[in-house]
């Protein structure tokens, strides 16, 4: 086995190849570019060499460095992750021209499967079962629309260079074929580099299942099982499981020896996927054709490892170094049923389009790396709190892999952990997967690739939090940041908000109005003392009791009227962002109750929050304030208001006093704030 190894990756494959090297106390290098120098898997690692700039063709596409970094270093041998360098031959083969081992295939098979339309050509002599379709290297216009005519419409063109879902288009009928052609081919150029193109009969309502292999050196193969990734979104995925509902155990054999036979047609090594499209017949039978293999570990690996308790990299490492496959086929079985939801960046009701920024809350459900056992939910992340999503890379954030005794088990087990992982600071597409996971025809497995197109109505645009409950948790966070900050929580828990030296001492009012904000509209909302005690909160026409307890881990329990719910609140500037078990969601608080739990503390909003008159001021000018301080106390509408700090500052003048009518808006005292 090796002592020391290069990754040449970064984000969460890097640290979750790390992860196993540790275990197996192997050394680890990390390479990294500019954006990167402070990534969670430069951490990861023993060491790290800094390889160029942000843009990957400036780093982690040049494998001159690398394979340096590899050798300065001292490392055997280089594991390429997945995407980046992993499916580039001429890299595998340098890597092997330094004496370095390549963590995958031997370059002949990276090869062999490296444009669709070859692949196709061998794996029909290995007699692996096709797509209806034309793969030759005679590129004519003319006879590609001949051939797209035999086949029969609809056809998808694809360009034999692609991956990741690009260069690819459905052509519904033959006078549309030529059009597509072109676009297909410019697309393919641009990306690949290369507009070979093959044809392809368009299967309906396809299913997208792969098969995960193994070779080892001495000639031994396996499959370890099936994935299903249906769920796609442009042709990509978004959730992964495995087994795959209705699989037969005959079709599993079928499927997997036929994988096999193509990782052997190449002479693979390592770790492989075989990748089918299914036709999903009407008398429920199920014909599955070859795709394409792909050459690496793939994104979506942790479910295999969940159903068959290995650890593929484990795998890796050791077939890599020599040694033959841990397992025999006949010692391989499916334990339960494991799902995985890829976390991005992005803004699932704008298009899918990738967002970038700092992840200021970034809170995982409980678990552990490698967690099957005790919990059922694993995380692969590749950043921690406080970390930026850059422009330069994958939007994927983080893969949520959960594993049960069923589907059902592991359907609600992917609920709960998607509701405990709370995001702030970019768009996520974690309310959305949600969506997926609760809807009810993934719930009852109707899978095949236009799931996510064909239940448009119950995945987007999705708000299940309402806006009594969102104010009334926001209110509640409100409250307990206060008596934090005042530190005079009573002994039972219930929180006074008239009794505290704070923003909400009342001065005689039992009764305060404020201003929300909840998908763009203002509403009124009033929190009122009630003579026996406890609050009433009115917003939006509704009145009722307010209740809520802090419980551990910063949740808080939150009853409104009928309402219920378990609520995290995050106060970031203005927003509350509001993460329930129902769903998340933002509102604004436009008062001092907004600025009390505030992390940020951003510069003032010392203006009148409504027309009225000034009571009284709580400072001078010269006072040195703390954040959340009260400083004015304004009557309007038969109400207090109190304006409180919103960062630690000094007063520098008040600009009116008591007994002042004010106008909306109008700014009452000015403060200097330290940032
Ligand atoms: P699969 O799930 O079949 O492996 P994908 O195409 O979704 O296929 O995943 C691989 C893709 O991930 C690559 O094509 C690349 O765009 C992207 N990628 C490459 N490196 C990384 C990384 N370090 N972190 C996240 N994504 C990456
Ligand atoms: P990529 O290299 O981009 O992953 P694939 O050939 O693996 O390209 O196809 C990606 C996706 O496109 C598949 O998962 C499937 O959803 C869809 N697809 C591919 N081929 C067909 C086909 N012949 N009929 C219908 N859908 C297809
Ligand atoms: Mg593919």
């Amino acid at each position: 086995m090796f002592t020391k190894i290069l990754i040449a990756n970064r984000g969460e494959i890097a640290c979750r190849v790390a992860a196993t090297a540790r275990r197996l106390a192997i050394k680890t290098v990390a390479v990294y570019s500019d954006a990167d120098a402070g990534a969670k898997h430069v951490a990861a690692c023993d060491e790290a060499i800094h390889i160029g700039g942000s843009a990957p063709k400036d780093s982690y596409l040049r494998w001159e460095r690398i394979i340096e970094a590899a050798k300065a270093t001292g490392a055997q041998a280089i594991h390429p992750g997945y995407g980046f360098l992993s499916e580039n031959e001429e890299f595998a083969q340098a890597c092997a021209n330094a004496g370095l081992v390549f963590i995958g295939p031997p370059p002949s098979a990276i090869k062999d499967m490296g444009l669709k339309a070859e692949s196709k050509q061998l794996m029909e002599k290995a007699g692996v079962p096709l797509v209806p379709g034309y793969h030759g290297a005679n590129q004519d216009p003319d006879l590609l629309q001949a051939e797209a005519d035999r086949i029969g419409y609809p056809v998808l063109i694809k360009a034999s260079a692609g991956g990741g879902g690009k260069g690819m288009r459905a052509v519904e009928k033959a006078e549309d074929f030529a059009a597509a052609l072109q676009s297909c081919k410019r697309e393919a150029i641009n990306s690949f580099g290369d507009d070979a193109v093959l044809i392809e009969k368009y299967v309906q309502r396809p299913r997208h299942i792969e098969i995960q292999v193994f070779g080892d050196t001495q000639g031994n193969y396996v499959y370890l099982f099936e994935r299903d990734c249906s769920v796609q979104r442009r042709h990509q995925k978004v959730l992964e499981e495995a087994p795959a509902p209705g699989m037969t155990p005959e079709m599993r054999a079928q499927m997997g020896l036929a994988a096999v036979a193509a990782a052997r047609a190449v002479n693979y090594v390592g770790a492989g996927t075989v990748e089918f499209i299914v036709e999903q017949r009407a008398d429920g039978s199920m014909n599955f054709f070859f795709m394409e293999m792909n050459t690496r570990l793939q994104v979506e690996h942790p479910v295999t490892e969940a159903i068959t308790g290995q650890d593929l990299v484990e795998w890796q490492l050791r077939v890599a170094s020599g040694e033959p496959l841990p397992l025999l086929q006949e010692q391989l079985a499916i334990d339960g049923h494991a799902i995985e939801a890829r976390i991005c960046a992005e803004n699932p009701d704008n298009n899918f389009l990738p967002a970038t920024g700092t992840l200021h809350v970034y809170g995982l459900p409980a678990c552990a790396t490698f967690d099957r056992a005790a919990t059922g939910v694993r995380v692969d992340s590749g950043v921690r709190e406080g970390d930026t999503i850059s422009p330069y890379y994958d939007s994927m954030v983080a893969k949520l892999i959960v594993h049960g005794r069923t589907r059902e088990e592991a359907l609600a087990r992917m609920d709960a952990a998607l509701a405990q992982t709370h995001i702030v600071g970019l768009a996520t597409n974690v309310q959305f997967l949600r969506h997926v996971v609760t809807c009810p025809s993934f719930a009852q497995a109707q899978l095949d690739t236009a799931l996510i197109p064909r239940e448009t109505a119950v995945l987007f645009n999705q708000e299940k939090v309402g806006l009594p409950l969102a104010a009334a948790a926001q209110v509640a966070h409100a409250l307990v940041a206060e008596r934090a900050l005042a530190a005079q929580a009573d002994a039972s828990g219930w929180i006074d908000p008239w009794a505290q030296r704070d923003g909400w001492r009342s001065h005689g009012a039992s009764s305060r109005a404020f201003m929300v904000e909840f998908h763009d509209a203002p509403h009124t909302a009033q929190l009122t003392r009630l003579h026996g005690g406890g609050l009433q909160l009115q917003i939006d026409g509704q009145t009722a009791p307010l209740h809520f307890t802090a419980l551990a881990n910063g949740a808080l329990d939150v009853r409104y009227g009928d309402q219920r719910t378990t609520a995290n609140v995050y106060q970031k500037g203005d927003v509350a962002h509001v993460f329930t078990a129902q769903g998340a969601t933002q509102i604004v608080a436009i008062d001092a109750l907004a600025h009390a739990g505030d992390v940020q503390g951003e510069a003032g909003r010392l203006t009148a929050p409504m027309p009225g008159k000034v009571v009284s001021f709580a400072v001078k000018a010269g006072d040195a304030v703390k954040k959340g301080q009260p400083l004015a106390v304004m009557e309007a509408m038969k109400m207090e208001h109190t304006i409180a700090a919103p960062a630690d500052g000094t007063v520098a003048e008040l600009l009116f006093a008591p007994g002042d009518q004010v106008t909306e808006g109008a700014e009452l005292l000015k403060l200097e704030t330290a940032a």
